[in-house]
């Protein structure tokens, strides 16, 4: 993997995810190499540049302390890459990025694949409202090894919850649900969320993005998925439980 240190004018980008009204991105590239990720289509990236090189944004905290003088609303890290890939242990923007949003009071949320978000539960327990959520797309380590190849182990993500309890609103996101990867799992990963009293849980559906390559045998079959079917199937599922369940599609 090749690390390239940039200089950025821009910090937050406004965000067209629900309830989101920026995002913020302390890498461009991720280093979890998940086969379904869509990020290299959205930032028109080649799939080789993708994988091969991580753009650090190294004055990112302090163009981000310069925008929040002006800018307010809800901060969501990372939503076209990982902000707590393997780079972050070295270089710590993002660490840094949120001793900022710490000192201007904004609220924030943070998905990822590792268990390195847990260095920062000193800060994260500090916000007024900050939500921490763990992507699953399996139980199964040996399948999540296929399709997130240098991402953290289930149980290290599990962990990152049980670990975060009384320090941030706890979630599960579940997406892209994948065909045999995913869809074996969806009860019993609501029993874990159920497990662990998580405060809610987000199903997504795989999304196409134009060009996009997949490993073939998965694009075959997420072509042949009926995912109105596994909505009726969550739809059920979420009469079951009393941890709130969102579908986002
Ligand atoms: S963690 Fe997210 S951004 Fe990184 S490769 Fe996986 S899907 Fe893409």
């Amino acid at each position: 993997m090749k690390y390239i240190e940039i200089f950025v004018k821009n910090a937050l980008t406004k965000s067209g995810l629900e309830n989101t009204d920026y995002s913020l991105n302390p890498y461009k590239g991720c280093e979890h190499q998940c086969v379904y990720c869509y990020a290299p289509y959205v930032l028109h990236m080649s799939l080789d540049e993708w994988r091969n090189v991580v753009y650090v944004k190294r004055n990112l905290p302090t163009v981000l302390d310069k925008e929040l003088k002006k800018k307010r609303g809800f901060v969501t890290l990372g939503s076209v890459t990982d902000a707590y890939q393997p780079s972050e242990k070295k270089y710590e923007i993002t660490r840094r990025c949120l001793e900022i949003l710490l000192k201007h009071r904004v609220p924030i949320s943070i998905l990822t694949k590792s268990s390195l978000v847990l260095r920062d539960l000193d800060l994260l327990s500090r916000f007024s409202e900050a939500h921490v959520g763990i992507t699953l797309t399996t139980l199964d380590d040996s399948l999540r090894k296929k399709v997130e190849a240098n991402s953290s182990s289930v149980d290290e993500r599990l962990k990152v919850l049980q670990e975060s309890e009384g320090k941030a609103i706890r979630y599960i996101f579940v997406g892209p649900i994948l065909p045999r990867i995913t869809t074996p799992y969806l009860q019993d990963i609501v029993k874990e969320a159920e497990r662990m009293n998580l405060d809610y849980i987000i199903f997504d559906r795989f999304r196409w993005k134009k060009n996009m390559l997949l490993p073939y045998e998965l694009e075959e079959r997420i072509k042949g998925m009926d995912y109105e079917k596994i909505k009726r199937e969550l739809m059920r599922i979420s009469k079951q439980t009393s941890i709130p369940v969102y579908l986002d599609w």
